[in-house]
């Protein structure tokens, strides 16, 4: 879905230079710790401390307890809300769902996680349609060999597979619910006799730990990041997205993910079950407030009109987009997919509409000495291209290879020089992805005449070169 955007990694980008302990040369003096351990407090040493118990931080917590040869290593995973396991499947759909990719499939496979949702419930997808609203313009992402393409999971399923998986090495990662950290304190650069050369981690109860390395995985406010002084670059989209849970007029195999760009937001249509789908629904946020607030039936009917209605077509675009489509038929005619309609909607799950704003945010470095940050803590995007969580578990399978890596040749986990091979691998991708993300969202967010020709060009020829495709879907399926 995403076109592929080549960019520097960061280092080169001017960020602040990093002194020989890896710390941010202007911030040393106010890292001080100031060596106060409790009384009452706790002097346990924790190998890796994660903070954070939400899908991503869940995820790394379990697949570190899962790594041979980390096997030695005291593991704790810190979660400020409560333990998350359903004992039965809900009859009802979470209005809360992700599109998870064949690469986090693998990393979910790789700790077991993957069975446990399998076993749950999960709808694959194999084919993607993707179509402007000012145009006939269309991309159409499949696998010939009726592969998967990706699959839609209730996030709540996810959370409750890998509370499973970490309850079952209980006796290698410790996990603390309805605990906060409060305050983070690092190590200096160099050491005195009263300094501890760990993090400190002061908790909401008063207890205080220590770890060699301090993983943030706290989400889009990351309290981790903002304690170690990163900078992010961060701002808040003129969107907020719709979530709901739908039932469509008719049961259909329903294995087709929907994404339609209307010129005040993209709206999709995500497979669940043969009679269910998922919506997620980017609009200007007084129409994200009118739409929750509506009526069943006037949502419904908003949600097709959305889905089906032309008003936004010009005959200029049309003819100038058809007379393009007839020009690359002819030059690539093996390259253009029939077009497919979407399914129509025919009720909405009571409760299940929800608004939630939209933002983009990328920490300027994701590592410092004896600290990474992953998922939503280091990136934050929007989710047109249903890749959030994706990029964090793909921030996991990159930081734990080199975690296990440290460990099995005996080095330590805190030290910057795996931790900045992880940074740069990841954030040359992510930067790639989320440049990509941002820039379609500010491409179809405008319905002037100059602009939708020349995307409806570009959606049309890309859709005519399968190899092109491919790449975009290799890409983003990692
Ligand atoms: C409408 C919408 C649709 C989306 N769809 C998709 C999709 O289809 N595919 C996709 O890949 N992504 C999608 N995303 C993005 C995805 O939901 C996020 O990227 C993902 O949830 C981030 O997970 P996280 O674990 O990094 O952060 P969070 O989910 O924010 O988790 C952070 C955790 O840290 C805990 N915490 C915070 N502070 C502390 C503290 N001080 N001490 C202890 N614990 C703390 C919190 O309690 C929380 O559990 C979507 C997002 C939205 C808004």
């Amino acid at each position: 879905m995403a076109a592929v955007v080549a960019l520097k990694p960061c280092h080169g980008l001017g960020l602040p230079c990093r002194n020989s302990f890896g710390l941010r040369t202007g911030l040393v003096a106010s890292l001080v710790w100031r060596g106060v351990v409790r009384s009452n407090g706790s002097k346990a040493v924790y190998d890796v401390v994660v903070s954070g118990g939400g899908m991503v931080g869940s995820a790394m917590a379990a697949a570190l307890g899962h790594d041979a040869h980390l096997s030695e290593k005291k593991i704790l995973l810190l979660e400020a809300g409560p333990k998350k396991v359903s004992k039965e499947l809900p009859k009802t759909y979470s209005n809360r769902v992700s599109a998870i990719t064949p690469g986090s499939a693998t990393l979910l496979s790789s700790f077991g996680a993957w069975d446990h949702i399998c076993s749950m419930r999960i709808k694959p997808f194999r084919r993607m349609q993707v179509w402007d609203a000012c145009s006939e313009a269309m991309i159409i992402f499949d696998k010939d060999n009726l592969e998967d393409m990706g699959y839609i999971v209730e996030n709540d399923i996810i959370m409750s597979a890998l509370t499973k998986q970490l309850d079952a090495v209980s006796d290698r990662v410790e996990v603390l619910y309805r605990s906060r950290a409060v305050g983070y304190n690092w190590p200096l650069p160099y050491q005195t006799s009263d300094s501890s050369p760990w993090v400190q981690i002061d908790l909401a109860d008063g207890r205080r730990l220590q770890t060699k390395l301090l993983i943030g995985a706290d989400g889009q406010n990351s309290m981790v990041r903002k304690a170690a002084g990163i900078q992010t670059i961060q701002y808040q989209y003129d969107q907020s997205a719709v979530v709901a849970t739908l039932h469509l007029s008719e049961a259909t195999d329903n294995n087709v993910a929907w994404q339609r760009f209307l010129p005040s937001g993209p709206i999709a249509l995500l497979p669940l079950s043969d009679t269910v789908s998922s919506l997620v629904w980017s609009t200007s946020h007084e129409h994200a407030s009118e739409l929750q607030r509506m009526d069943e039936e006037s949502f419904v009917d908003s949600v097709n009109s959305a889905f089906w209605s032309n008003a936004n077509h010009s005959d200029f675009i049309d003819t100038a987009g058809s007379m393009f489509r007839s020009a690359v038929s002819l030059l690539m005619p093996s390259g253009t997919a029939a077009r497919q309609l979407p399914p129509s909607v025919a009720k909405v799950d009571p409760k299940s509409r929800a608004v939630f704003p939209l933002g983009l945010g990328h920490s300027t470095e994701y590592v410092q000495h004896r600290v990474a940050l992953i998922g939503d803590a280091a990136h934050r995007v929007h989710p047109l291209a249903g890749q959030g969580v994706n990029m964090g578990f793909g921030d996991i399978a990159c930081l734990s290879q080199h975690l296990s890596a440290a460990a099995f040749n005996g080095k330590d986990l805190g030290s910057l020089k795996h931790l900045l091979q992880y940074e740069g691998e990841r954030q040359r991708h992510n930067l790639s992805l989320m440049a990509a993300i941002d820039l379609l969202k500010r491409l179809y967010s405008t319905s002037v005449s100059p602009f939708v020709l020349l995307r409806t060009w570009g959606l049309q020829a890309t859709n005519a070169v399968p190899l092109v495709k491919e790449q975009i879907m290799a890409f983003a399926s990692k």
